[in-house]
């Protein structure tokens, strides 16, 4: 008999897209006139750097001669690769690191969940609320929680309100918690922590033997000089914190798969005896046994986003989602709407005008400017009354949106 992992049925439905989809659908076929503008989606929509291509380009070529043929690569990534992202990302931060520090992989949602395989399951896990919820349903899934009660909360699981009266920065958990999830620059909310407010979670993980999981899947797009791009520019953090990055939004590669997990050597967990055991190896002997790498084409193509031409090419792409970003929030605030984010990351937070739910305002913004986002109550209970617009369209677009919504709501 086979017997399933149970786990799973704790999950519920994915509920928010499809609903989203159905409501489009049925507005579109009502009104099959209207032309329908999409700000919901976190997928970015810019073709790659010519750079990137070039390299992905040379590298199928190196796989077709005998000479440059390359198999099996290091399950850890290429070293040539770990080490430009070393230079080119870390040390302009004060931050050093090695080589055997960075773990290459085909993306950071793999990675987020993947990371779970090497902490016991009686960990108690901090979440933030709303979030990414890759970070919720990956502890489900290992069962590490209890059933959801009616709001959404997992028994077992702390959950960590972010909300504009916290400033997005949630308090200090009140019981004790051993691993804690951060993602700043934030996806939903866009909002960013300063070096001051990711020390006071550093200093909490070091005097708690706590491990900090901080995902920095969109460090490129901060703008604000000052705000760190790493949890490693905190003093101590080298102690207690595992970073994830990704290609996938810095470069546009959702499509083609990279991402990293930074595991300091001098991190360290705790043994069922009580001893203090390295992380850094525990992950390395997880990687190898569970993955053989990246593919040599993306980790060539990943390298390029840090050639000379790569790099400008890439932070081009970026500042033009970092355009569409203010003409969005500046716009938003010329209605009158109240809205957050959008600075240092790709996303507008906005705060749903006259106290309607984040749904109503869904159908509002749909029904009325033919404009579609994401409900921040899909993203968990905290997300309530707000809704997410995302800087990743197309600029005509972003533009005709903006006006649709200053037209109907401006003065
Ligand atoms: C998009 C995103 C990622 C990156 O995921 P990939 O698997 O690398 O594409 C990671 N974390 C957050 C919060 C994201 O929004």
């Amino acid at each position: 008999m086979a017997r399933i992992n149970d786990h799973y049925l704790k999950l519920k439905a994915g509920y928010l897209f499809p609903e989203i989809g159905r409501r489009v659908t049925e507005f579109t076929k009502a009104n099959p006139q209207a032309k329908v503008i999409r700000l919901g989606i976190g997928d970015v929509t810019r073709p790659l750097a010519p750079a990137v291509i070039q390299a992905f380009h040379q590298a199928i070529d190196d796989l077709g001669t005998t000479e440059n043929f390359a198999g099996y690569g290091p399950e850890q990534g290429y070293e040539w690769l770990s080490q430009v992202i070393i230079d080119k990302s870390y040390k302009p931060l004060g931050v050093e690191l090695t080589t055997n520090e960075i773990f290459i992989s085909d993306g950071s949602k793999c990675d987020c969940a993947n990371i779970l395989d090497i902490f016991a399951l009686d960990n108690v896990v901090a979440i933030g609320d709303p979030v990414y919820p890759v970070y919720n349903d990956t502890n489900v899934m290992v069962g590490r929680t209890g059933e959801a009660d009616e709001k959404g909360y997992y028994k077992g699981i702390v959950y960590m309100p972010f909300t504009a009266d916290n400033n997005f920065i949630p308090d200090l958990p009140k019981e004790e918690v051993d691993i804690i999830y951060l993602c700043y620059p934030n996806n939903p909310t866009g909002t960013v922590a300063s070096k001051e407010e990711l020390k006071k979670w550093v200093d909490y993980a070091r005097a708690n033997d706590a491990v900090i999981f901080f995902d920095a899947a969109y460090e490129a797009f901060i703008t604000t000089p000052g705000i760190p791009h790493s949890i490693y520019e905190i003093e101590g953090a080298k102690e207690c914190a595992i970073e994830f990055r990704s290609f996938s939004k810095t470069a546009g590669f959702t499509g083609v798969r990279c991402g990293l997990v930074v595991v300091p050597e001098q991190l360290t967990g705790t043994t069922a005896s009580g001893e203090k055991y390295n992380l850094n190896r525990l992950w390395k002997r997880r990687v190898t046994t569970k993955f053989n790498g990246a593919s040599y084409p993306v980790q060539r193509a990943a390298a390029a986003v840090y050639s000379d031409e790569g790099w400008q090419q890439t932070r081009d792409i970026i500042a033009y989602y970092m355009k569409n970003a203010r003409i969005i929030r500046e716009g938003l605030q010329a209605a009158g709407v109240e809205c957050y984010g959008g600075v240092d990351a790709p996303y507008i937070w906005l705060k749903t005008p006259k106290g309607m739910n984040s749904w109503e305002f869904f159908d509002k913004l749909l029904n009325e400017c033919h404009v579609v986002g994401t409900p921040g109550s899909g993203f968990g209970p905290s997300g309530e009354g707000y809704f997410r617009l995302s800087a990743f369209g197309e600029r005509s677009n972003v533009e005709t949106a903006v006006q649709r919504i200053r037209n109907t709501w401006g003065k």
